[in-house]
């Protein structure tokens, strides 16, 4: 389990059983760097395992037309289950979602990505995107980048 990008839900029951055990058997760590670094290490586990379980029970999209943002003309799903990437503050998600495209608009569109207040682009899911808003706004006015 050194990967931490690798979500927990990927690791088998042994790898998750021999990590919880070499937690417990106390050869933890002996520095308070290596006690930051685990106790930020487990925050990582626990935020993952929460953003996945959160993404899990996402009710299933249904395959009805849905209104176009742009005209609000409800539109037929074009293509369902595609799957899109995304890099949160908790690691990396995966999540599918259907797509619709307004002929009379010529736009396409996915409906959980907005519900999700995702970018129509990139990777970034919107936390992760503050962040680098917020310290590209503050090196532009000579504050620190923190
Ligand atoms: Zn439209």
């Amino acid at each position: 389990m050194n990967d931490p990008n690798k979500p927990l839900s990927e690791y088998s029951i042994e790898d998750l059983a021999a990590e919880l055990a070499r937690r417990r058997s106390g050869r933890g760590p002996t520095t308070l760097s290596e006690m930051e670094l685990e106790a930020e290490s487990l925050k990582g586990d626990i935020g993952s395992a929460s953003i996945e379980m959160r993404l899990g029970r996402l009710t299933p999209e249904d395959s009805r037309p849905k209104p176009c943002p742009r005209c609000g003309r409800r539109v037929r799903v074009k293509a369902a289950n595609r799957e899109r990437t995304i890099r949160t503050l908790s690691g990396e998600h995966r999540l599918v979602r259907n797509y619709h495209y307004c002929e009379a608009c010529q736009f396409g569109f996915y409906p959980r990505d907005h519900l999700l207040d995702l970018p129509e682009q990139g990777s970034f899911g919107g936390g992760l995107t503050e962040i680098h808003l917020g310290r590209s706004w503050r090196s532009t006015r000579g504050c620190a980048a923190g």
